[in-house]
């Protein structure tokens, strides 16, 4: 099997911007274009090669060994894009324990990698209140926005979203999003926002208190990249997600696990056994597990994600 490419899925959603879309050419404004998925909600088609048009669900099923090596089914990862001209609403996201239950999904720890930078540039992760009461309190009273805890985001920043943390991404920022394989989303608070027919949009207070940790307070992380280096961004049960740094080039092994390479600039080129592949801008490739080693050389930089290992 060699690595695999896909057909992205692009989502409309109330905050989109367009930007990521004009960079690939595309008119219209998307809020989450899916690029590595295998969720029922969303999952992606194989472009080229071998399994041209192939469901990637399909392809899980049908060969799970070359795909996963020794990665458990249930931990492979989604990756999109998220491009947002408009804040997201506040809501946070349940544990495994939680969305197995009660949703029948997975629980979902997310990850965020800045692309692009603009306008406000800022994110909401975690809150300084530290009691559910006064943060139901400050919901009823439409004061949230005070005590939420805001991070100002820059390009190549990034930042760890565990399961049960309040979170919302802003306004300006596009960024990549590796999760594990969950849809599951409770909004807890919209800043009192109504769409133009005076409606507010619906809330999930309940699920989202028996889900909320507050002592969550995520920091954001600042890459500081060397060349032909590998800088870990998190290392979590999740996932692993890595900042690769190329100058001149980076022999790499699955080790038996499959590989997530999402291209964030420059120009390389990937090369298993004796073939090779383009990377540019924005190109998310699947390295299933069954490649062994590989190479990546040119100038540029990688974004590595792995699923986490039990530790
Ligand atoms: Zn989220």
């Amino acid at each position: 099997m060699d690595p695999l490419r896909f057909v992205p899925i692009f989502e409309k959603t109330l905050w989109a911007n367009d930007r990521f879309a004009k960079f690939q050419g595309i008119e219209g404004a998307y809020g989450t274009i899916w690029q590595i998925s295998a969720h029922p909600s969303a999952a992606n088609r194989i472009s080229g090669g071998e399994y041209d048009g192939q469901l990637l669900s399909t392809l899980l099923t049908s060969e799970p060994q070359k795909i996963l090596g020794e990665v458990p089914r249930e931990k492979f990862l989604r990756l999109c894009f998220l491009d947002a001209k408009e804040d997201l609403s506040i809501q946070v996201h349940p544990d495994e324990e939680y969305a197995q239950k009660i949703e029948q999904d997975h629980g979902k720890t997310e990850a965020w990698f800045v692309f692009w930078a603009k306008e406000k540039n800022r994110l909401v992760a975690g809150t300084s209140l530290k009691d559910k009461a006064a943060l139901k309190a400050a919901i009823e009273k439409e004061t949230l926005g005070k005590h939420l805890c805001y991070h100002k985001m820059e390009e190549g920043d990034f930042i760890l979203i565990p399961a049960g943390e309040l979170h919302a991404l802003g306004g300006g920022l596009t960024v990549l999003e590796i999760s594990t394989e969950s849809n599951t989303t409770y909004r807890l608070y919209d800043y009192g926002r109504r769409d133009a027919a005076g409606n507010s949009r619906p809330l999930h207070l309940e699920k989202s208190f028996d889900v909320l940790d507050l002592d969550l307070n995520s920091e954001v992380v600042r890459a500081n990249p060397q060349s032909d280096s590998i800088e870990t961004l998190c290392d979590c049960e999740a996932f692993k997600a890595e900042l690769l740094s190329i100058e001149e080039g980076l022999v790499l092994n699955t080790q038996n696990r499959f590989h997530d390479l999402v291209c964030v600039s420059g120009k390389l080129e990937l090369k298993w056994d004796d073939k090779s592949m383009e990377l540019n801008p924005c190109d998310a490739i699947l390295i299933p597990a069954c490649i062994g080693l590989y190479s990546l050389n040119g100038k540029g930089k990688v974004i590595r994600a792995m699923a986490g290992e039990v530790k």
